[in-house]
């Protein structure tokens, strides 16, 4: 008998937070599914770049372990 739908909408709260990729606008929302991210591309490279990161420091360690000659 009460009206709890209409009080979990006013509960929503949508707010623009920083984009981490493009330091661009992101609109922090359940509608963005990319969030904090802008969209999907910035989500991807941010990924994709701290993957390669340590990926290359496990490269390196690897080649730290070559037994000297
Ligand atoms: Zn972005």
């Amino acid at each position: 008998m009460t009206s709890d739908v209409a009080q979990t909408n006013a509960s929503i709260v949508v707010r623009q937070v920083t984009c981490p990729h493009c330091k661009g606008p992101s609109l922090y929302a359940a509608a963005n599914e990319h969030r904090p991210f802008c969209s999907f591309r910035c989500q991807q490279n941010d990924f994709g770049s701290w993957a390669t990161e340590s990926f290359s420091v496990q490269a390196d360690t690897a080649h730290d372990e070559d037994p000297l000659r």
